[in-house]
């Protein structure tokens, strides 16, 4: 071991823990689900992703077991060096046809996704317009990429700011740049809103710009069964690029990228995460299959989904809570002092609730919040249970202030 290394890593974590910035996974001892098993301590579980349930859903296991036994347990290679089996090229048809666009290519997460089509679709003479609430992996996709980015250039407009996208639009043309690319969130992963996409769209085609929206919290959650903020707001073919996550509602893993046959071909040729690291498990492609097939014949578990969305959310108002105007099943909890929030988490989970907080800088000063996530997993029980432990951490945290 190297005395710099080691020491330098020790100081850092401790800086970590002085800030209140350390994580620690709690872990889970169950499947994931509504109500679950963590640490020894049974907890409804408000800090999942798996919007749908299906992560434990019985056909989505079932598919799963039989392409175990039916392919093993590996693809064995890259996908361009005969890694890509039948069940890999079926999930893909099956989600360009999913998604209404030519062709989609997977990759083996979301964030891969994101570093993998970025990077590859921009030169040094091309510019990158974001959102300032854009999600880490968008961040350091732009960041691989040879294009123009920087904040401090003025290439990073405010949260949902139209005006400001336009003045960057307008300023990317004086400067003569070849290719513009506006990329943003479909849904936003701290506060649940949901882009103005029908406004960004109509400004990229008034300024020759395309459109990259990243819609792993959408996934599952708004459009025609699920499939993303393009379909809920009818902009079918105006969305240039679409990325979706097959991590979160689609409950197991992976991610996408859905636009042109040309975009495809490009990518296998050019996507570095596509061509330079190991494709799916058979089984994970086949259990997306599945998950795919729930999603698009049974309306039961988004509907779900959004009942419990909404009663959730109107539990929260009806005992006082401000959860700052969310659109969407991410629902944030707001305690703004960053040590009551982090002191109710743990509070929260000694009542029976997992729920994280987020504080700065995942988000602004003094906006500390809990964010909470009702899925279609949730029982009304499990939802008065979680709104009972709220309360009396919120009756607790204000006896000590
Ligand atoms: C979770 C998330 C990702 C990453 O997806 P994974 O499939 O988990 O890697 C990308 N973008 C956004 C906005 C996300 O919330």
């Amino acid at each position: 071991m190297n005395d710099r290394l080691q020491s330098w890593l020790g100081d850092q974590i401790q800086v970590l823990k002085d800030q209140h910035l350390y994580k620690k996974p709690r872990i889970l001892e169950t499947p994931a689900g509504g109500r679950v098993r963590m640490d020894g301590r049974e907890v409804v579980n408000m800090s999942s992703n798996n919007y749908l349930g299906l992560a434990n859903h019985p056909k989505v296991r079932a598919a799963a077991q039989e392409a175990l036994e039916k392919w093993g347990v590996g693809a064995g290679a890259v996908r361009w060096i005969g890694g890509t089996m039948a069940v890999h090229q079926e999930l893909e048809e099956r989600l360009a046809s999913f998604k209404h666009v030519e062709a989609v290519l997977v990759f083996t997460s979301g964030f891969t996704a994101n570093s993998g089509c970025i990077p590859a679709v921009l030169t040094d003479k091309d510019v990158v317009i974001s959102d300032e609430l854009n999600h880490a992996s968008i961040i350091d996709g732009v960041r691989l990429s040879p294009a123009s980015y920087k904040k401090s250039d003025g290439w990073v407009y405010g949260h949902k700011d139209m005006n400001q996208l336009e003045a960057c639009l307008k300023k990317a043309n004086a400067a003569g740049f070849e290719k513009k690319m506006i990329i943003t969130d479909g849904v936003f992963s701290m506060d649940g809103d949901i882009a103005p996409l029908p406004d960004i769209v109509a400004l990229a085609e008034k300024h020759d710009a395309f459109v990259m929206v990243d819609d792993a919290h959408a996934s599952g959650v708004l459009g025609k069964n699920g499939a993303g903020t393009t379909s809920h707001f009818g902009l079918y073919g105006r969305v240039d690029i679409q990325l979706g996550t097959l991590s979160k509602a689609l409950g197991v893993v992976g991610g996408y990228i859905a636009g042109s046959g040309l975009l495809k071909e490009w990518l296998i040729n050019r996507g570095r995460p596509y061509l330079f690291s190991t494709a799916h498990p058979p089984m994970v492609a086949a259990a997306l299959i599945a998950a795919l097939d729930v999603m698009e014949n049974d309306p039961g578990p988004m509907e779900r989904l959004w009942s419990n969305t909404k009663k959730w959310k109107a539990m929260l108002a009806d005992a006082g809570f401000d959860t700052m105007g969310s659109e969407t099943p991410i629902t944030p909890v707001y305690f703004g002092d960053e040590r009551a929030a982090q002191d109710a988490e743990r509070m929260l989970f000694d009542e029976g609730v997992y729920a994280l907080a987020i504080v700065f800088p995942t988000v602004g000063r003094g906006k500390a919040r809990i964010r909470t996530m009702p899925s279609a997993a949730h029982t009304d029980q499990d939802l008065a249970d979680a709104l009972q432990a709220f309360v009396r951490v919120r009756d607790k945290l204000s006896v000590n202030a």
